[in-house]
């Protein structure tokens, strides 16, 4: 007989669990507070980075290697790129740790890169200005993702598997029992064997007694028109400047996004609307799009604002709920998860089936709690 799971959320975490859990045999229903293609959460929009050797840790090198597989089948099974890899420049200051720490996990894990100085990234990507003593580490097999041709191919795969999509339709709570969870939706309760919480900057509220210190941090994104031809074979990019670490790449449709990573660490509440963006906001990105690229028009041509929910040392949370073992949360946030999406449907699967969480040293709630205490001290 099929498991049956309620999972909450249908951005890339609920969207690839709900996508991988229904090719596997399972009865999964989705259920989303908003309409599809709605712009509030985290995971909307044109490009994210796949980063193949992620500066934030050894483990996160090592899921992106497995994640990167999981990108190239699913780029298979869709008949469209949903990874496009560009390769990816890592680049940092003098005495900045971002280049260094790439170069590291590469070395640790056999990861093919090479590190390079400012001067060689213009030499062979003109459309580049760094300072020439900028330490760089260039991974090749970087790319930028599509998020919504990548949210479209999960769903439609989820549809095609018997999955069922619930829209509009908030979840007010959760209660468990021996048998299974019951989850309350705004038009009824429906119930299965296991609940997986997916729900992004909105964890806490669906976990109003666990002890969980996320924040939601207002960002800011910026689209620039490029009009160098070596903007074609553009690498995406990290950058820390001493200011800020800031972050790009090349859009399917020509132009080039720019981001702070985490932008000004102004916390915001998902429930209201963010604030517009203003010229505070944008005037550092155009100013650094301005220095170190040639031939992009420093003024944006869009913004928009997104959300970043961030954990402690930017860390995962991917445990089962507190004194519970149905109910799973998945919250792989801080501003770096997308990129592991192909990795969350199998450890979601594990998870249901063995009843353990996946890297409970790094991921849990106990890991978690003892960040907290170590931050007290
Ligand atoms: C600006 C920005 C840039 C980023 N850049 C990168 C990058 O370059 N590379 C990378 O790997 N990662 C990046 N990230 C991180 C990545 O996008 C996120 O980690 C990921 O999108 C989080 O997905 P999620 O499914 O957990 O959350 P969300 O996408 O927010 O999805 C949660 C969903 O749950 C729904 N929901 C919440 N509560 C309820 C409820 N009670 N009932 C029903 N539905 C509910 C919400 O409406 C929402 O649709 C970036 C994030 C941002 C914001």
């Amino acid at each position: 007989m099929s498991r049956s799971v309620v999972v909450v959320g249908t951005g890339i975490v609920g969207s690839a669990i709900a996508a991988h859990l229904t090719t596997q045999g399972y009865d999964v229903s989705t259920v989303e507070q908003f309409a599809p293609g709605h712009q509030r959460g985290s995971s909307h929009g044109d490009s994210r980075l796949f980063r193949r050797i992620p500066f934030e840790g050894d483990l996160y090198t090592r899921l992106a290697g497995q994640a990167l597989k999981g990108w190239r089948a699913w780029n298979q099974a869709a008949g469209t790129e949903l990874l496009h890899v560009t390769g990816g420049l890592d680049m940092s200051v003098p005495g900045g740790n971002i280049a260094g720490d790439s170069r590291r996990y590469a070395r640790e894990q056999s990861v093919p890169h090479e590190v390079i100085t400012g001067a060689e990234v213009n030499a062979r990507y003109p459309i580049y200005n760094v300072p020439s003593d900028w330490l760089t580490c260039f991974q090749s097999s970087s790319g930028v993702i599509y998020p919504d041709r990548t949210l479209a191919y999960l769903r439609e795969t989820a549809t095609r598997h018997g999955g069922e999509f619930h829209w509009n339709t908030p979840v007010y709570a959760m209660n468990e029992h021996p048998n299974g969870v019951d989850v309350e939706t705004s038009k009824g309760r429906i119930s299965a064997d296991y609940a997986i919480i997916a729900s992004g900057a909105w964890l806490c509220h669906l976990l109003p007694d666990a002890d969980i210190p996320a924040r939601t941090i207002r960002n800011v994104l910026c689209w620039f028109t490029p009009s160098h031809p070596a903007f074609e074979t553009m690498p995406i990019f990290l950058a820390e400047t001493g200011t800020h670490t800031f972050y790009g790449m090349p859009t399917s449709d020509g132009r080039l996004k720019v981001a702070i990573h985490g932008h000004f660490g102004e916390l915001t509440d998902p429930e209201h609307e963010t604030s517009p963006v203003m010229a505070a906001d944008t005037d550092p990105i155009s100013e650094f799009v301005e220095t170190h690229f040639s031939d992009v028009a420093p003024e944006p041509v869009e913004t928009v604002t997104c959300l970043y929910t961030e954990l402690p040392e930017t860390e995962f949370l991917i445990d089962f709920a507190p004194s519970r073992n149905r109910i799973l949360v998945f919250s792989p946030c801080s501003g770096h998860g997308f990129k592991y999406a192909p990795t969350f449907g199998d450890m979601a699967k594990a998870m249901i089936e063995t009843g353990k969480a996946p890297f409970p040293e790094q991921f849990s709630f106990d890991a978690l709690a003892s960040r907290q205490r170590a931050d007290r001290q």
